[in-house]
C-alpha cells in the first residue's frame, strides 16, 4: 500500500521512532511545528478518525496514553501540551493514516483553526 506512515511502521522509510508496541508506533515529525512534535499512530492502516469503529475505539485511548507517556519522557508534561487529530481535507489532514500530533515545548497559540 502506498502509505507513508505504513512505510514508516514497516521500516521502509527511516524515521526517529520513539515508541513501538503491538498496536501503536510513535516517531518525530519530519517538519516539527514545536520543539516537541511527535506522531502517534496505529500500526494498522486506518485512514481517518471517522473510520474508527466502536470496536476499535479503545485504540484511541491507547494512542492518547502513549502520547501522555511521551509527553513525560520528552519533558513537556508539566508545562502542558496539545494533542491534535486532523480529519479529512477541511480538517487539514494531509497524510491519510490516522495520527495524533503531540505538540509542546513552547506556548502554543490559542487559535485552533
Ligand atoms: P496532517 O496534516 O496529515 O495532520 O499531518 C501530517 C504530518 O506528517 C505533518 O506534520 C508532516 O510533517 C508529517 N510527515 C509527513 N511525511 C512524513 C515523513 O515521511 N516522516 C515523518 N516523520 N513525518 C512526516
Ligand atoms: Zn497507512
Amino acid at each position: 500500500m502506498d502509505c507513508i506512515f505504513c512505510k514508516i511502521v514497516a521500516g521502509e522509510i527511516p524515521s526517529d521512532i520513539l515508541y513501538r508496541d503491538e498496536e501503536v508506533v510513535a516517531f518525530r515529525d519530519i517538519n516539527p511545528q514545536a520543539p516537541v512534535h511527535v506522531q502517534v499512530i496505529p500500526k494498522e492502516h486506518i485512514a481517518y478518525l471517522s473510520d474508527v469503529t466502536e470496536e476499535q475505539s479503545g485504540l484511541l485511548g491507547r494512542m492518547a496514553a502513549v502520547a501522555n507517556r511521551l509527553a513525560k519522557s520528552e519533558g513537556i508534561a508539566e508545562k502542558g501540551y496539545r494533542i491534535v487529530v486532523n480529519c479529512g481535507e477541511q480538517g487539514g489532514q494531509l497524510v491519510p493514516h490516522l495520527h495524533m500530533h503531540l505538540l509542546g515545548g513552547r506556548q502554543l497559540s490559542g487559535q485552533l483553526g
